[in-house]
């Protein structure tokens, strides 16, 4: 890679307009830009974009990006462009292009004024792709969501399996920078293994979300949850919120009820059709409505900065969902409640779901549940417990009253027909 003449900060205001790094941005990219192995573990929102993008743009060569969904890739470069005077800085290579499209991308390309194409996994698996590539001076390859390759992640893409093979048939020298906000060890060391990252250098940033509020809440009766949300809502009139439900059906459900007691809701999920689940993300996105019921299908890729609550009506299927999930709440820095709703009915029904799954991926699933329970049960500190799980060290008293179980210290919960009672200190 070519020696970086202008400095850093320089390139960031140049680029990008920024006046400072965030993180360990400047590190990382450094590491990049020497061509290293790079591994980048950093929370939603913390700005991994950047550092591939930066060093893409002062590179010799086209830097290739992968990146698990369409939507988001399109995303990524409509972003890119926008800081740039150029078009032809970014594009995307997918399924979704015309052939004349997929001429002019290639056109930019080889004539050296593109430095960033985003790929799906999909377009890699295409011979032809495979050779176009290898005739390309590639800076680096980016894989964005590094998680997709884990089934211990929280969002499985076999395809992402076969990426570091497709990678060695266009140039098994590249540089490999892998990019996740998934912090679980064994992700972290299914990545390395799986992209056979060498001797990378590591950047993993604290997980932790001073702004945001835990709470646990014992799930009683469906009508009386219903009230309880309805009443949640009332009390932040006019804010926006996400409630994550299991299935597709509640959300409809839930979200009729919503409509029902004067609240702008919608529901979300794939069963809808794409124009629908657009037109209710803009809804969503452009404030028409304060609440969106969801199932996990919907918020990949979605940045809304100002979500003020995340409410789980039923509990997520690992802790690691929990997490990324209400980590779409406060991503402007400000306040952000995350409440989840807790009976062992609900646990029951995740373990149902996975019934006719393989017995590898039901003891898989059964492990992610229990720490998810054991969790909810717990009496300790939820921020404490969240980042543990990380491997992140977090002492007592840190989490500074933003948690249901530090705000009203519980002496212990009690399990009734695994419905969890809370007795208060
Ligand atoms: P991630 O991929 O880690 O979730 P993104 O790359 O989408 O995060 O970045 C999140 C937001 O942070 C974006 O709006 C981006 O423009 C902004 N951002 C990134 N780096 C900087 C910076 N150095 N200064 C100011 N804003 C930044
Ligand atoms: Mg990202
Ligand atoms: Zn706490």
């Amino acid at each position: 890679m070519a020696v970086v003449k202008v400095s850093l900060i320089d390139a960031l205001r140049e680029h990008f307009g920024f006046d400072s790094f965030k993180g360990n941005q400047e590190i990382i990219i450094k590491s990049i830009l020497s061509g290293k192995d790079t591994f980048v573990i950093m929370p939603t929102g913390g700005g991994k974009s950047l550092c591939y993008q930066l060093p893409a743009l002062m590179s010799p060569g086209c830097a290739l990006i992968v990146s698990p969904l369409i939507a988001l890739m399109k995303n990524q470069v409509d972003l890119v462009r926008s800081y740039s005077s150029k078009d032809n800085v970014a594009h995307f290579l997918n399924s979704t292009l015309s052939k004349a499209q997929i001429k002019k991308v290639r056109t930019d390309l080889l004539s050296g004024k593109t430095k960033m194409l985003y790929v799906a996994p999909e377009t890699l698996t295409k011979q032809e792709n495979l050779d176009f590539f290898r005739e390309l001076e590639i800076s680096f390859i980016a894989v964005d969501e590094a998680h997709c390759i884990s089934e211990w992640g929280h969002d499985f893409r076999p395809e992402y399996r076969r990426l570091k093979e497709m990678i060695e048939m266009i140039n098994g020298d590249l540089p490999i920078i892998a990019l996740t906000a998934t912090a679980t060890p064994k992700v972290q060391s299914d990545i390395v293994k799986n992209l056979a990252l060498r001797n990378p250098e590591v950047f993993l940033s604290s997980f932790n979300r001073p702004n945001l509020y835990y709470e646990i809440r014992p799930k009683r009766k469906k009508d009386q949850t219903i009230r309880e949300i309805v009443k949640f809502i009332h009390q932040h009139k006019g804010k926006s919120g996400i409630i994550y439900t299991l299935n597709r059906k509640t959300t409809e459900e839930l979200a009729d009820m919503l409509v029902a007691n004067n609240i702008k809701a919608v529901a979300y999920h794939a069963g809808l059709d794409a124009t629908t689940r657009a037109q209710r993300q803009d809804m969503f996105l452009h404030e028409e409505v304060e609440v969106i019921v969801a199932t996990i299908a919907f918020g990949m890729g979605i940045d809304k900065p100002d979500v003020r609550f995340v409410i789980h009506y039923n509990i997520p299927k690992s802790l690691e969902n929990y997490y990324q999930e209400t980590g779409r709440a406060g991503r402007d820095g400000l306040e952000g409640i995350c409440v989840c709703f807790y009976s062992y009915k609900d646990v029951q029904k995740l373990e149902h779901l996975m019934r006719d799954k393989p017995l590898s991926e039901r003891e898989m699933g059964a492990q992610l549940i229990n720490e998810t329970v054991a969790y909810a049960e717990s009496s300790a500190c939820r921020r404490k417990v969240i980042l543990h799980y990380f491997g992140e060290k977090y002492e007592d008293g840190q989490c500074n009253g933003a948690c249901d179980n530090c705000r009203n210290p519980k002496e212990k919960i009690e399990v009734k027909n695994r419905v969890v009672i809370v007795l208060k200190a």
